[in-house]
């Protein structure tokens, strides 16, 4: 039987202490969380009904400053997830080496079932139940999975007219309350470049991990399982760097085109519009060269038969798309997409991990023996954070970075900790995995107290 994501962080967490020579005090204070909020969120429907839902704040550690994490919105949302989501954060946050701790929350929910209206009520009053437990220098949230910059804006609007409105009881009256939540819209004092910076991280963090290994982006194959703004952003951007970007899916299916899709923006386009990244194959630059009947057709819309064979594309299942002949994987999705099920079966040698703990602890150990490569999560998608940091920095100085500033620091962040991890693993023998998290400790170790405090 697999063990759950939180499980597995703690084994990784206590397998790596070893090596990094983590005090045993400061081992235990990562093995439990600092703090676990529940919260109940009732909201008037829009048919009148009242419904409860339920969320959740984990606080995972704070040595490095203000705990820092997403929040997402999704049905399997439960304590042990947010848990095991916010413990990744504080590792990713020393891995990437910004002045954060880590967190994460959740509502359990299905937001696409809900109309605007019934979002920004649940998001409203998630944020006040929240409101004496986050802030600026306390602890921040951002998007994750099914959360966008426009509930973000909720979130600080909201955070500022309750902390504006009662004294709070933990956390000092801030200066910057829009600093309180990051991933929000440039108009509400976001960065630019935050929307592209998970994605566009992990393509920086792949080139680097090629460039340490003498080798070469341009021409390699890829798949991209999970297509939602991470996904999409890294694939556009792989393809800008010379990869062939040949399969694309999400939770109901995918395209596969083996001579790499041509235009990805206009799949995400296709996708927005029907809802649907399977049948998106038959769009943009193919249909413009393509005969007028062979044009998008809004709502499953397919190729005919003759622009199929044309472009060799094909529709695909979730499960096809991690085993398809390509040189580089991109799990981009939910947790426990590769298992002991499927990791023999994968054809990829390298695997970028833009989701969180998307990987088995059985399926890691079939990946390391077969020799894949993998660039681990906390590695591999801190691009995110990272420009969340950016962001914060600036609504706390009143700075305002352009958008090529953005990415040049999120280039050299990445391709240090790239090769720091990479050079660690090569050092001590160990995994990519593992070397992330001796990264991670010997920097929360430097920060951490000596040692606890004792009377004599
Ligand atoms: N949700 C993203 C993650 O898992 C970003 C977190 C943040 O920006 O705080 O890394």
């Amino acid at each position: 039987m697999s063990n759950s994501p939180w499980e597995r962080a703690q084994k990784l967490v206590q397998n790596a202490a070893a090596l990094a020579e983590t005090s045993p005090h400061l081992l235990a204070a990562l093995l439990v969380s600092d703090r676990t909020v529940e919260v109940s969120i009732p909201v008037e429907m829009d048919d009148g009904s009242q419904r409860v839902f339920h969320g959740y704040r984990v606080q995972h550690n704070n040595i490095l400053g203000a705990y820092k994490g997403g929040i997402r919105y999704h049905e399997s949302v439960d304590m042990e997830e947010v848990k095991a989501l916010a413990f990744l954060m504080t590792m990713k946050c020393a891995v990437i080496n910004i002045p954060f701790g880590g967190g994460k929350g959740g509502v359990r929910v299905d937001p696409k079932k809900l109309s605007a209206r019934e979002l920004e009520e649940l998001t409203r009053e998630f944020t006040r139940k929240l409101s004496l437990v986050i802030g600026p220098t306390l602890d921040v949230p951002a998007p994750d999975v099914n959360t966008n910059p426009e509930i973000m804006r909720w979130i600080a609007d909201e955070y500022k007219k309750t902390v504006s409105s009662q004294k709070p009881i933990i956390g000092s009256a801030e200066q910057h309350p829009e600093a309180v939540v990051t991933g929000k819209p440039l108009d509400a004092g976001g960065s630019e470049g935050r929307t592209e910076a998970t994605g566009l991280g992990g393509s920086y963090a792949l080139q680097a991990f090629f460039k340490e290994h003498g080798e070469d982006i341009r021409d390699k194959t890829v798949a991209v399982q999970g297509f939602g703004n991470v996904g999409r952003w890294a694939a556009e951007s792989l393809q800008k760097m010379g990869a062939k970007i040949a399969a694309v899916s999400d939770s109901r299916g995918g395209i596969y085109i083996p001579d790499g899709i041509p235009d990805i923006a206009a799949v995400y386009k296709c996708k927005k519009a029907s809802g649907l990244v399977a049948g998106c194959y038959c769009i943009g630059s193919v249909c413009d060269q393509a005969s007028s009947e062979e044009v998008l057709r809004p709502a499953g819309r397919m190729c005919d038969i003759k622009n199929r064979e044309k472009m060799r594309g094909h529709n695909i299942t979730p499960e096809e798309i991690l085993t398809l002949p390509v040189d580089i994987l991109v799990p981009a999705a939910l947790e426990d997409s590769l298992t002991a099920g499927n990791a023999e079966k994968v054809q990829a040698k390298y695997i970028l991990e833009l989701a969180n703990s998307p990987t088995t602890e059985e399926a890691d150990a079939i990946f390391e023996k077969r020799g894949v490569t993998i660039i681990p999560d906390i590695l591999a998608n801190a691009g995110g954070v990272l420009v969340s940091y950016f962001e914060w920095y600036q609504n706390m100085h009143g700075e305002r970075w352009s958008k090529s500033d953005v990415f040049e620091k999120l280039h050299a962040s990445v391709e240090t900790a790239v090769t720091e991890v990479f050079r660690t693993a090569k050092d001590k023998r160990i995994s990519s995995r593992t070397a992330a998290y001796v990264v991670a400790l010997r920097r929360l170790s430097s920060s951490a107290n000596p040692a606890p405090f004792r009377h004599r």
